[in-house]
């Protein structure tokens, strides 16, 4: 296999890479693998001293179990892997707590923190709105995981496809049958457009309407890759913690098949 650094866009982080002479059972493997096997910081369990808002605690919990919290990878292990063997220690869970009183909206950057390196992504992202004498304390704790334990410690968005590549023929007779069902952005002088195509990205819209017109093909060895991270951690912590991860199955694997 070969990869292909491709580029990053500045405005949301999103990562894209070329994943060359693979086969289709790589590219999922290695998509799943930074989808649900790369941990993540997120809250487990809160305790409130108090809550007169709205929301019972329950539905406060929950939104803040799905707060993304920036993940410092390095410095903590998951809970069920700690020498702590689950009590929870300062290795494997960090505690966060907020204390706000009514009337104001309280924000994810209202948490305190215990560890500057672990606190919300969004400081803006609402938790709950206080009217005039409501208020709400608590502590919560945030724990490393994985999104096979919980969706919520999910780093993030990961698809591919294969490499498209088109062929165009703008036959006369299929044109003048046709051409309505091509979008008006791929037509140029009533043809289609191979590099209107290509620039917009729209093989998926001219696909199937024509092989005549226009023919698009895909490679299946070569794919295309976009990583959308939700900010714990960045697109490239995303890919080189599942090649850890993917290296330290195969271990295992050996492992138990040498035994
Ligand atoms: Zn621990």
């Amino acid at each position: 296999m070969k990869l292909e650094f491709v580029k990053k866009d500045k405005e949301n982080d999103c990562m894209h890479f070329t994943l060359k002479e693979a086969n289709p059972n790589m590219a999922n493997a290695l998509r799943r693998l930074m989808m649900s096997s790369v941990p993540t910081m997120a809250i487990e369990t809160v305790e409130f001293a108090n809550n007169t808002s709205v929301l019972y605690d329950e539905i406060v919990a929950h939104r803040l179990g799905l707060i993304p919290l920036t993940t410092d990878l390095k410095g903590y292990t998951p809970v069920d892997e700690c020498t702590c063997e689950g009590a929870g220690c300062n290795k494997c869970t960090v505690q966060l707590s907020l204390q706000a009183k009514g009337p104001c909206m309280v924000l994810a950057k209202d948490i305190k923190s215990k560890d500057p390196k672990i606190k919300p992504v969004e400081g803006d992202t609402p938790i709950v709105e206080l009217l005039k004498g409501q208020d709400i304390q608590f502590v919560a704790t945030a724990i490393l995981g994985c999104a096979t334990r919980h969706a919520k410690f999910a780093p993030g968005f990961v698809w591919f496809t294969q490499q498209p590549s088109l062929e165009v023929g703008n036959d006369p007779e299929a044109l003048e049958e046709h051409k309505d069902k091509f979008p008006p952005q791929v037509m140029d002088n009533g043809k289609v457009s191979k590099k209107k195509v290509e620039d917009l990205d729209l093989y998926d819209a001219v696909d199937g309407v024509d092989d005549k017109i226009a023919k698009v093909s895909y490679d299946p060895t070569t794919y295309l890759f976009r990583v959308e991270p939700w900010g714990q951690l960045s697109p490239k912590d995303m890919f080189l913690t599942a090649l850890e991860v993917l290296d330290k199955k195969l271990a295992d694997l050996e492992k138990e098949v040498g035994a």
